[in-house]
């Protein structure tokens, strides 16, 4: 049983990697941090739009719903891939994905730290901005270079801290040359993710608790 906690900013096309992580390997199970927090800001807090969880909600509650959204998660069995986020941008800074009860309820054997060229990010938050307004008017905030450099730098010194306190290993994926075809960095990160899970495995013994 591997636990793998995938991170990236948001529009980094994490979740393309992943849908391609499950073509290959079928029963591995994704979860989405986001969907479940909703999941239950639904039922709560009459929340029902992602963007509006880290706008509306107040700290305490966030705080909760995050460590019961991270409870749910410990639940699920088999090899599982946590979507998420290290740091959540809110307008009184960066807010941690994976504070220290957060990841230890995770209890994870490794986090990804997936880093691209800030350029290409925002290119793909440009591509899901036209779709999104079409598909479920998500909108993504307009951010410059130097914003998802800073967003991407303070996401690695978060993932490294949350790896650090439950000493798990902290594994790093960047893609800084221009693609030479479509989806090149999504297949080549998937295929690095694959092989990192396949290691995992076969040394499952010291995966075990
Ligand atoms: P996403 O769809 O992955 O961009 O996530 C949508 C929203 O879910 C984010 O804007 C956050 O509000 C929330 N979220 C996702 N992961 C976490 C996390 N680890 N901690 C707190 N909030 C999170
Ligand atoms: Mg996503």
């Amino acid at each position: 049983m591997v636990r793998l906690i995938v991170t990236a900013v948001p529009g980094a096309g994490k979740s393309t990697i992943l849908k391609k992580i499950v073509e290959k390997i079928p029963d591995i199970k994704i979860v989405n941090f986001g969907d479940i927090m909703l999941e239950e800001a639904s039922k709560k807090f009459s929340i029902y739009d992602r963007d509006e969880l880290r706008k509306k909600m107040n700290f305490k509650d966030y705080r909760r719903l995050q460590e019961d959204a991270a409870k749910t998660m410990a639940r699920i069995e088999g090899d599982l891939i946590i979507d998420t986020h290290a740091v959540v941008k809110t307008v009184y800074g960066y807010y941690p994905g994976l504070p220290s009860k957060v990841v230890e309820i995770l209890n994870p054997d490794a986090i990804v730290f997936l880093e691209f060229r800030p350029e290409d990010i925002l290119a793909r938050r440009m591509k899901d901005l036209s779709k999104d307004q079409v598909e479920d008017r998500r909108v993504r905030e307009i951010e410059k270079i130097e914003d998802v450099e800073e967003h991407q730098k303070i996401s690695l010194e978060m993932a490294s801290a949350a790896a650090n306190h439950v000493s798990c290993y902290l594994y790093v994926l960047r893609f800084l040359e221009s693609q030479k075809y479509p989806y090149q960095h999504a297949e080549e990160a998937s295929l690095k993710i694959i092989e990192l899970i396949e290691k995992m495995k076969k040394g499952e013994e010291r995966f075990k608790e």
